[in-house]
């Protein structure tokens, strides 16, 4: 079974002292319902480099666990499809390293042609046979159940009140995703 997996609030948090609703801001617009990210212009970018040091993304651990179980089991194949930015790839493998991701993961994939992050994750969804896939981007998930009506997803929610429509699956940790089966 082929798995796909984001990066960000799934194996790694967002800095501790900044509020997630800025992010979100920051991250999304919404033009006519469609979903469109913001691509950051250069002060953006800076700005962005800097939260992105790795001691600013403390690891998830308990997901990060998981991942290292599901990766002793030949059956699954483990794939990150991450739309972080081309200006944040050097930053982003370091990241990896440092975490020891890049032994888990079958491919890994960063959006280095900054595509619109919903279109980038469609596509490589679509390219690698991609079955099952969690993110903490309720959004982006929706859009990928339109264009990938039979592909499993997990919606990573941090707030227990909250449960997305069906078919997306909602779960705290990615270790509940086994109660689904
Ligand atoms: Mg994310």
């Amino acid at each position: 079974m082929r798995i796909g997996f984001d990066l960000d609030k799934v194996f790694i948090n967002y800095p501790p002292f900044i509020p997630a609703f800025i992010f979100d801001k920051f991250y999304k617009e919404k033009d006519n319902g469609e979903l469109k990210y913001r691509i950051p212009g250069k002060i953006d970018q800076q700005i962005r480099k800097l939260i992105h040091f790795p001691f600013l993304r403390p690891p998830i651990k308990e997901n990060i666990n998981f991942l290292k179980e599901l990766s002793k089991n030949s059956d699954y194949e483990l794939y990150l499809i991450t739309s972080r930015y081309n200006f944040l790839e050097k930053r982003t493998l370091q990241l990896l390293k440092k975490y020891k991701f890049d032994k888990l993961f079958k491919k890994i994939f960063i959006n280095i042609k900054n595509e619109q992050p919903h279109f980038f994750k469609d596509r490589i969804i679509k390219e690698e046979n991609i079955e099952v896939y969690f993110d903490d981007d309720l959004s982006l998930l929706k859009h990928l159940h339109k264009e990938n009506p039979n592909l499993i997803l997990f919606w990573l929610s941090h707030n227990k009140n909250i449960k997305a429509q069906s078919p997306i699956k909602t779960i705290g940790k990615l270790s509940d995703s086994l109660n689904y089966r």
